[in-house]
């Protein structure tokens, strides 16, 4: 409907009025990008890949190379994940090969990624803000003594070379642009589907520098007794589905959402829904779409009786396509829309799962 500005993009950024300009001397030694790729029970992540897209244009700014950094067991997963740095547009790849790394343990982790840090000291250094992400970061971030800025939703690189990482503050009313100006390296992570999915290419394989863990199984208080699967796993794959349906307060009972399913399930869709709907107890938290749950980049997104508010708005403004039903005109999801239908939603969402049950079938 509207072309009205994204809130994305921070004015802000890139401007560092008022602040110091000279970076000290000893930040020469700190070159290049790296990309955490994180690998879990033998599959890399997608963010990793994500990230090496974005990292990609980072280094090609800066005019250095762009890295992949692997620690795992010895094994073809690890190798895999290295090859597939490479794919992803890695010009080099860090290896950190031991068993101690079979499973996530953030000790011997911490200790293969600081250490590589330390040894080739790379300028900036993203990390996926998945569970084990989150978890490695901090704890990196703070053997290193150097600044992290969690959840970025936007990378840019300043005039001075600085890595200019924003993110929403205050309840996502805000976005702010963080520096690390003192220390290096700049760290980031950035959660699943904030950033596009770059081209797999044929390149061929690039430079590996292995590096050693130097650790034993007695120097780590942490053991792995038994691995116990998330119950919720594969439940849903909302963050990378093609097509998302979700409900909001407007469809105004839990009963109401089996319409949102009922379509999601005649398109092959994922469903999911805002916030307040799953403090409602009418949808599974996984379900929940935006800031503070799953951002989502379908081809097509459909939301129902779903205001906008910009909470829910940064989970959704990757998608390709998004269509809104909302009773009222004046709803700020029709700021951002691409197709917007002012109706009812409870009686439109049985007719739109009719209309395209008679052509799918
Ligand atoms: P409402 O704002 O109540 O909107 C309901 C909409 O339905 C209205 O626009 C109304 O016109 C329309 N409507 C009513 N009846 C019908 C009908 N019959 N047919 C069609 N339309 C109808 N929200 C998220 O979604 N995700 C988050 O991750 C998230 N994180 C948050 C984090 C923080 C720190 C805070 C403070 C808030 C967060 N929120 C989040 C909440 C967010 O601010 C909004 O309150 C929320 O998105 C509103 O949900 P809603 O659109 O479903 O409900």
């Amino acid at each position: 409907m509207s072309d009205a500005p994204k809130p994305a993009a921070n004015p802000a950024a890139g401007s560092r009025a008022g602040m110091k300009k000279e970076l000290p001397e000893h930040f020469k030694a700190y070159k290049h990008v790296w990309v955490f790729i994180e690998v879990e029970r033998g599959q890399v992540h997608p963010v990793s890949f994500e990230l090496l897209g974005e990292g990609r244009k980072l280094a090609d700014k800066l005019g250095v190379e762009l890295a992949g950094v692997v620690l795992g067991p010895p094994g073809e997963a690890t190798r895999a994940a290295v090859a597939e740095s490479f794919a992803y547009g890695a010009d080099l790849a860090y290896l950190v090969e031991d068993p101690l790394l079979a499973d996530y343990r953030n000790e011997p982790f911490s200790k293969g990624l600081t250490d590589l840090v330390n040894t080739y000291k790379p300028e900036i250094l993203l990390l996926g803000a998945t569970t084990l992400g989150r978890d490695l970061a901090g704890s990196v971030a703070t053997t290193l003594l150097t600044g992290l800025t969690a959840d970025c939703t936007e990378l840019a690189v300043d005039a001075d070379g600085s890595l200019a990482a924003t993110r929403p503050t205050f309840g996502g009313s805000l976005l702010c642009t963080i520096y690390t100006l003192n220390f290096r390296p700049q760290m980031a992570t950035i959660r699943p589907r904030v950033m596009a999915m770059p081209e797999r290419t044929d390149k061929p394989v690039g430079r590996v520098i292995t590096h050693p863990l130097g650790l034993v199984e007695a120097d780590i208080v942490t053991k792995i007794l038994s691995f116990l699967p998330d119950r919720d796993a594969g439940k849903s794959s909302l963050a990378y589905a093609d097509v998302v349906v979700a409900g909001g307060m407007g469809l105004g009972a839990a009963e109401n959402f089996q319409l949102v399913k009922t379509l999601a399930a005649t398109l092959g869709a994922e469903f999911g829904c805002s916030r307040p709907v799953v403090q409602k107890g009418w949808m599974p938290a996984e379900r929940q779409i935006g800031q503070t749950g799953k951002t989502i980049r379908p081809k097509l997104y459909i939301a129902a009786g779903i205001s906008g508010a910009i909470q829910h708005r940064v989970g959704v403004e990757g998608a390709d396509l998004i269509v809104a039903i909302n009773t009222d005109r004046n709803a700020p999801i029709f700021d951002f829309a691409h197709v917007g239908l002012v109706t009812d939603a409870i009686r439109f969402l049985p007719a739109l799962t009719e209309a395209f049950a008679r052509r799918l079938s």
